[in-house]
């Protein structure tokens, strides 16, 4: 399996312990309200002032929960890029070693350790916002629309004399269809009452219904655009490093815009994924072997332009890709980020 694969690997395994958060979330919140007694009226938790506060407490838990678990698991996947580049640059490097001086092969060794120590990206990168918001904004979001979500399904799920394990298991089944959920509660309280507490179900485009499922989507994009700044970083830092290849995933199969973009890149082209879910990698194109040996026995420090893998602009495909979809580009509220972080190349 290679770094990358293992890397998605690493998601999905991360992934899990998000459910459990949830899970953990909605068997707290049902424990509260099972022995409620409910009136007719559209289930809020501000109605019941009884647990107001244990509610609350149960959502900041899960919110402190899902940012922490975020920000430990971008570290580590950024720890995981980092280890990836070093073991290329070093074997790389191992590759000429007999035909270059041993203290230039130690110089070259300390700056690939030196450019490993990137701690201060990753915290500017945990900080950054990605669009309006930073990620503890995202996850504040998801934390309110998690609360909607379990009022509607309390709404719908909450019978006297019911178990919590029920309700809590009740709660969650309604969660999972969350369109399904909004019509039967709008049915039973109509359409006026909805409205106002109907937030989380109109959410904006892109944004699902479901705050879990937000949840996991963000996670997931964080933890991968973490390892893939990374390696840009990386690729910034190094100057034997003239280009990059944007490769699809083996797991790739329905055509799409990664298809279309797939090739080789300028080494300054910002490149993290293409789309929301993106499970493309980049490979890294070097200088030549008898070029770096050429130049590390001249004593020189070559820019990447001097190398003939050196890539200087983007691929046609890519200009082709900008061209067609000018217009669908132009009427995008939020443009593609891959566009918005590359203007220079856009033409
Ligand atoms: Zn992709």
């Amino acid at each position: 399996m290679t770094q990358d694969e293992k890397h998605i690997k690493r998601i999905n395994k991360y992934l899990t312990s998000i459910n459990v958060l949830y899970d953990d979330l909605v068997r707290e919140i049902a424990l509260l309200v099972v022995n409620l007694k409910v009136s007719e009226k559209l289930f809020r938790f501000k109605d019941y002032s009884r647990i107001t506060k244990a509610v609350s407490e149960a959502l900041i838990t899960y919110n402190n929960g899902l940012l922490s678990k975020i920000n430990i698991y971008t570290e580590y996947e950024w720890d995981f890029a980092n280890q990836k580049v070093n073991d290329l640059l070093t074997d790389n490097l191992n590759g000429i070693k007999p035909k270059i001086p041993a203290a230039a092969y130690d110089s070259k060794m300390r700056e690939i350790s030196k450019q490993s120590q990137n701690k201060k990206a990753l915290e500017a990168f945990q900080e950054r916002k990605n669009g309006k918001f930073t990620v503890s904004e995202r996850v504040w979001n998801i934390t309110k629309q998690a609360k909607e979500n379990l009022e509607f399904a309390i709404d719908d799920a909450l019978k006297e004399g019911m178990s919590a394990q029920d309700l809590a298991r009740k709660v969650k089944g309604n969660l999972n269809d969350p369109d399904k959920l909004f019509r039967r509660v709008r049915d039973k309280h109509g359409n006026l009452v909805l409205s106002k507490n109907a937030q989380a179900f109109h959410p904006g485009q892109g944004v699902y219904r479901s705050a879990h499922k937000n949840a996991l989507r963000l996670a997931s994009n964080e933890i991968n655009m973490a390892y893939r700044s990374a390696e840009m970083e990386r690729i910034r830092a190094n100057s034997d490093v003239v280009g990059q290849k944007i490769n699809l995933s083996p797991q790739h199969k329905v055509f799409d815009v990664c298809d279309e973009l797939q090739g080789t890149y300028p080494k300054d082209f910002n490149w993290l994924l293409w789309h929301t879910s993106c499970k493309c990698f980049r490979t890294m194109i070097l200088k030549s072997q008898s070029e770096l040996i050429t130049e590390i026995n001249n004593g020189q420090n070559l820019s990447p332009e001097a190398s003939k893998n050196y890539v200087g602009d983007v691929p046609q495909n890519f200009n082709k890709w900008v061209n067609d979809n000018r217009e669908m580009i132009e009427r995008r509220k939020s443009k593609p980020y891959f566009l918005e972080e590359n203007k220079k190349f856009v033409k």
